[in-house]
């Protein structure tokens, strides 16, 4: 009835586009649900399965896409919702599911300078983390507010070809430890511990309102976000708020265009910031979890040391415990978590945080493809059954024991894991 109903009323209106309009590639359909005619009109040659919220395993079309010998999962729920088109889904037609774990979106990380070609070819769906402080570096002196805005401008610029949601996430300079700039940079006795990234900025005002000016400039091309880098306590988030408050007052004052909703968030990469996350949460818009510090710190243990990379361990149960902390502050205060750590380029570990309940990665773009594989293949469901194997474990466990059994908990549930990673 409802397929005459469909029929008639195309007759009567005299609109009768074919459901298969635009339908150029192969593809998997995902409907609300699909009449017998509309199944039937569907050239056989472009259609590679069926995924419908309605329907069940005897409905009309589940009946016909097995005649047409063509994979299909009906009563799904709520699946229009959850895809979208042109995205890369897997479908399994014999235990009806579709996996569908690339609903956290994979960012690219970015240093100026480097092209930016790759980022689309490898997938990237916006950019997570720009590291600004490559501008300095390869200047080795301090580029003008000029300078800046136009590389920030025409990263935002390229950041919108990306995609619908794709943003930029421009990070406030973030020099010291091993990021030295001959006649900026301070000789320290402690780099890593010294006068670093949010601290050397809050002491040169000049160049932090230079900066802030260009970012916010920018926002006014793309979709832009600010970070503040090494937050350890809350002053330096209100202290960075007056600064961004006085420098947007100055824009305003001059009539310059940007855009008053700019986000702007905190890098949890200091052991204080993590467990103090929930104060922390409540004064930025979003967190980015920088694990190639936050391990560092927490373990004691120099991330550019090769004499003790045994140390560096992002299953180690303590990192994991600070994890989920950081995690359940983000989710308490209703702020968005990601994780811009070259840790989440592993599959192992990246799949870990989007399990963990990360809302994004962000990650060199040429580790992209391979974690967007896995993860397309995994359902949420999956995921969560993978985040329970730390909390199983427990903490009485060697990180490389923890690495391991999700290492052979992903062979195990992933179809192809061992080509893929290869
Ligand atoms: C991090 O610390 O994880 C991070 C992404 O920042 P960087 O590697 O630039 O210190
Ligand atoms: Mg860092």
């Amino acid at each position: 009835l409802d397929d005459l109903e469909r029929r008639l009323l195309a007759a009567l209106t005299g609109f009768s586009a074919p459901v298969h309009r635009g339908l150029k590639v192969p593809s998997i359909i995902v409907a609300d649900d699909l009449t017998p005619s509309e199944t039937v009109q569907l050239p056989r040659d472009l259609v590679l399965g069926f995924a419908t919220n309605g329907g069940s395993t005897t409905s009309h079309v589940a009946l016909l896409a097995r005649a047409m010998g063509i994979p299909a999962v009906t009563g799904l729920g709520d699946i229009t919702s959850r895809v979208r088109a042109g995205e890369t889904v897997l479908i399994d037609g014999t235990n009806g599911t579709l996996k569908d774990g690339g609903e956290v979106p994979i960012f690219a990380n970015l240093h100026p300078g480097v092209p930016v070609g790759g980022l689309r070819e490898h997938g990237a769906r916006g950019i997570g983390l720009y590291r600004s402080e490559y501008l300095w570096l390869n200047r080795g002196h301090e580029p003008t507010e000029e300078d800046q805005f136009r590389a920030y401008r025409d990263a935002a610029r390229f950041t919108a070809q990306l995609g619908e949601g794709a943003s930029i996430t421009i990070r406030a300079l973030d020099i010291g430890g091993d990021k030295i700039v001959r006649g900026i940079s301070h000789k320290e006795a402690n780099p890593f511990l010294g006068n670093r990234s949010i601290r050397y900025l809050l002491a040169n005002r000049d160049m932090f309102k230079t900066q802030l000016r260009a970012i916010l400039r920018a926002s006014a091309f793309g979709r832009v976000r600010l970070m503040y880098p090494m937050i350890s306590c809350v002053e330096e988030l209100d202290e960075s708020a007056e600064v961004l408050a006085e420098v947007k007052r100055e824009l305003d004052a001059a009539g310059v265009a940007y855009d008053r909703e700019m986000p702007a968030g905190a890098m949890i990469e200091v052991p204080s910031a993590a467990i103090n996350a929930d104060a922390i949460a409540k004064r930025v818009d979003f967190f980015s979890i920088g694990t190639n510090d936050l391990v560092q710190y927490v373990m004691a243990a120099d991330r550019g040391n090769e004499s003790v990379a045994s140390l560096y361990q992002p299953t180690n149960p303590a990192v994991l415990w600070l994890m989920r902390h950081v995690i359940d502050a983000a989710r308490h205060r209703g702020i968005k978590v990601g994780v811009c750590g070259e840790s989440a380029s592993d599959p192992v570990v990246g799949v870990l945080w989007a399990a963990m309940g990360v809302d994004l990665l962000s990650m060199s773009a040429t580790y992209i493809p391979v974690i967007s594989a896995v993860l397309s293949r995994l359902t949420r469901a999956d995921l969560d059954a993978y985040a329970r194997i730390p909390v199983e474990m427990g903490n009485d466990v060697t990180a490389r024991e923890i690495y391991d059994r999700c290492r052979a908990w992903l062979a195990e549930h992933v179809f192809d894991f061992e080509n893929i990673v290869l």
